[in-house]
């Protein structure tokens, strides 16, 4: 907080952004619906200190984005790919529009949990951090490694920023492996405990190892040119994480049967 003085506010309708929303300048833009200045700071905070963190983890300058932050009620009229509006409160990343777009909601969907002091930051990052993956193209690889890479950036961004996040990892209840809490992400509820199982897996592999990790994962893939399959992906993460890397991963729960 207190950092949003220095930048400018000006009535948004000539780049980015429906007519009369209000335009926060910075590292990424915030474009705003008016009445929500206090969540729009707040957003900006998040988004400058990720921002930066990310650039620094990945090493690559933050790409060309702006933010959207959305009125409950407006949320039919933001930009995405499909036709129909997501779920409320369903923050995402959309190349709907020129330049890309993180849409953020004005109220986060309570089915985001735990909800602690972490969570707007954590889910924030999260997105932010898909948008920075997404600046090159891509390889197409396991829906696990696509998620675990800004769940792990997320928790590594908390930590070089230093958010508490031992009181929300503390409550993701944990007990089944990734592979079968991967095949029950069919509703909210199995999506969010795949979410914050790769989260602690995440959390878990920076604490080891550090968060140089990440970018060497993120430069292997961007280099990648075929499909990753399930065994490479496996074999990039242990390769990136270092001496130890494969051990360490053999021995996660996340990674036993069951
Ligand atoms: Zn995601």
């Amino acid at each position: 907080m207190g950092r949003v003085e220095g930048s400018a506010v000006k009535e948004g309708g000539t780049r980015g952004g429906p007519r009369g929303y209000a335009r926060l300048e910075g590292a990424i833009p915030i474009v705003y619906t008016p009445g929500l200045e206090e969540r729009a700071a707040e957003v900006w905070d998040l988004l400058e200190t990720g921002a930066s963190a990310l650039s620094e983890i990945l090493l690559v300058e933050p790409p060309e984005l702006e933010a959207l932050l959305v009125a409950d009620e407006d949320r039919e009229e933001a930009p995405r790919e499909n036709e129909r509006p997501y779920p409320p409160g369903l923050p995402y990343f959309t190349r709907a529009s020129r330049p890309p777009t993180l849409v953020l909601p004005q109220t986060l969907s309570p089915d985001f949990r735990p909800r602690t002091d972490a969570t707007e930051a954590l889910v924030a990052w999260h997105e932010l951090a898909h948008a920075f993956l997404l600046r090159d193209p891509m390889p197409r690889s396991p829906a696990w490694l696509r998620e675990l890479m800004p769940q792990a950036l997320s928790a590594a961004v908390a930590r070089k920023t230093g958010l508490p996040l031992e009181e929300h990892l503390e409550r993701i209840k944990r007990g089944q492996g990734l592979a079968v809490t991967y095949q029950n992400r069919a509703d909210a509820e199995g999506q969010m405990a795949f979410q914050n199982l790769l989260l602690a897996l995440g959390a878990a592999a920076v604490d080891e190892f550090g968060d140089g990790f990440l970018g060497r994962l993120a430069h292997a893939l961007w280099r990648e040119q075929g499909i990753v399959d399930e065994r490479q992906a496996e074999e990039l993460l242990a390769a990136s994480l270092g001496p130890g890397g494969r051990d360490w991963l053999g021995s996660r729960p996340e990674f036993q049967e069951g």
